[in-house]
């Protein structure tokens, strides 16, 4: 063999060894980020596979490059791309809030999807020279490539626009919705089928058009409680975006890493589905999202107002307190002077613990990160399950910035567009206290009857500064 073919195929071979321990690692990576414990050696387990991935990308290009313009061209492209890049993730990252985080996730799906159906049309454009059995296989890989980017692209950009508030959480409600979803994929398989026997471009740029239009009407069909299962769906597409790419690059690294994003995506949905009472088949069907009744103008009743200085003397009187927390403590920062106080409630004998909704906040995991962060002690932080059962018989409940997640229209109304959601029984303890700034919905837009209950009083302002007002008056 000589040198000009060897040193290539060496090249190939080397990084291929360094992308399947770089496989292993994210492996690695995904098994210590499931335990508590062990997520500190996950998140070095998965930077190490990807420095390793990424040293093994650049030298193949390198070893490309010598000598070839083509090569050479490669390289640049791949030193500005990841300088550009680079910078732009570093900026965003620093100036990113915890709350924003999930806008973020969202956005950055959308990139894994742009970049697999670019990666189609490009596959389109330099078709490599195979037999026609392995043309057909080609052309079907790049159809349908571009077919999951594109969704994933513009169902990300929408879950974008409804986390960031730059378009309204509730569901899009087009008449025959799901007669337009089954149509889209119908017409998916049938111009398939065209392509791989006949691969005119136009066909796909139709088929970008389609699935353009169809993730934006999957996700828009969503109303906003049950974003959180989008969010962990729209990764999962993007894994198999991913893997769809690898196959076209001929990359295995990206195809291993897709699959395992893309199977561990749609098993997060599947539990969160489970832990809401959603049904798994109608998110991937695209919206299962009742129109939010605005009922913000309907007669509640009345709602009873309660000062900073009466909370304190109720919390005084108090033997048990649970502290519910939602969204609203993390805009508010309210994380520190609430775990003070819990500590000055536990000082002075009261049984305090918090309630923890799997979906409060905007991720999954937010409050305990919020909570951990101000250094409350872990076993007083219980799950939604384990504490449900003891709210009744609670002397005071503080609801804190949390709305959707404590409303009991989602186990009482099965109207409602979150009924069947299970929720923080918060209603059933002697006395709750709402910390908010106003009578407004929360994320869902879903009026909540909690505020107007015989036990509820509502504590209003921001949150961080009514409980330092608690503080202050103990
Ligand atoms: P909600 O979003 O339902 O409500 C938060 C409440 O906080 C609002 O009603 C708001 O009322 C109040 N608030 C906002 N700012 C402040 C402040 N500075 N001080 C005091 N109160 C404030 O919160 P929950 O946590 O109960 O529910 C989470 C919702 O988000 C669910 O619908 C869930 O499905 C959804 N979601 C969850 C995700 C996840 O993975 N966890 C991801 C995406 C969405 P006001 O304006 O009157 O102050």
């Amino acid at each position: 063999m000589s040198d000009t073919v060897a040193g290539p195929l060496a090249a190939e071979s080397i990084a291929g060894a360094a992308y399947i321990v770089a496989a292993l690692l994210f492996i690695l990576s995904l098994a210590g980020l499931s335990k508590h414990e062990k997520a500190r050696a996950g998140v070095i387990y998965g930077i190490a596979g990807m420095m390793i991935a990424l040293a093994a990308t650049v030298w193949l290009t390198l070893q490309g490059a010598w000598g070839t313009d083509h090569g050479l061209t490669g390289l640049t492209l791949l030193v500005a791309a990841v300088l550009v890049g680079g910078a732009i993730g570093l900026w965003r990252a620093r100036v990113v809030e915890m709350t924003g985080m999930p806008e973020l996730i969202a956005l950055l799906h959308s990139f894994v999807g742009l970049a697999a159906v670019l990666v189609g049309w490009n596959g389109h454009l330099e078709s490599p020279k195979l037999s026609a059995d392995l043309m057909a296989v080609h052309h079907a890989e790049v159809f349908i490539g571009v077919f999951i980017g594109a969704v994933t692209f513009s169902g990300s950009i929408v879950a974008f626009l409804k986390l960031s508030a730059r378009m309204k959480s509730s569901p899009l409600m087009l008449p025959g919705k799901n007669a337009i979803n089954l149509g889209a994929l119908a017409t998916f398989i049938a111009l398939t089928v065209w392509y791989v026997n006949d691969s005119q471009f136009w066909l796909l740029v139709v088929v970008t058009l389609l699935a353009l239009g169809l993730g934006w009407h999957l996700v828009a069909s969503i109303g906003g409680g049950d974003m959180p299962v989008v969010v962990s769906m729209l990764n999962s597409y993007s894994g198999w975006a991913a893997a769809a790419a690898g196959f076209l690059l001929n990359n295995d690294l990206l195809i291993i890493t897709g699959a395992l994003v893309g199977s561990s995506g749609a098993y997060l949905s599947y539990i969160m589905c489970k832990a809401m009472n959603r049904s798994f088949i109608s998110v991937i069907a695209g919206g299962f999202g009742i129109p939010a009744l605005n009922k913000a103008d309907a007669d509640d009743g009345e709602h009873r107002e309660i000062t900073a200085q009466e909370t304190a003397e109720m919390l005084t009187n108090a033997s048990s307190v649970v502290i519910t927390p939602g969204y609203g403590m993390a805009v508010a920062q309210a994380q520190y002077p609430v775990a003070e106080l819990a500590h000055q409630l536990r000082e002075r004998g009261v049984d305090v613990k918090f309630g923890i909704h799997p979906v409060a906040g905007r991720l999954p995991g937010h409050m305990n990160v919020l909570l951990a962060e101000a250094k409350v002690p872990y076993d007083i932080v219980l799950e939604m399950d384990e504490i449900n059962d003891d709210l009744d018989g609670t002397s005071v409940v503080l609801v804190i910035g949390a709305n959707d997640t404590v409303n009991p229209a989602a186990a009482e109304d099965p109207s409602s567009p979150i009924a069947g959601m299970p929720v923080l029984r918060v209603w059933e303890a002697d006395n709750v206290v709402v910390f908010k700034r106003s009578m407004a919905a929360g994320y869902a837009g879903v009026q909540n009857p909690l505020f107007y209950r015989d036990n509820s009083q509502m504590l209003f302002g921001d949150a961080k500064q009514r409980v330092e007002d608690i503080l202050r008056a103990f």
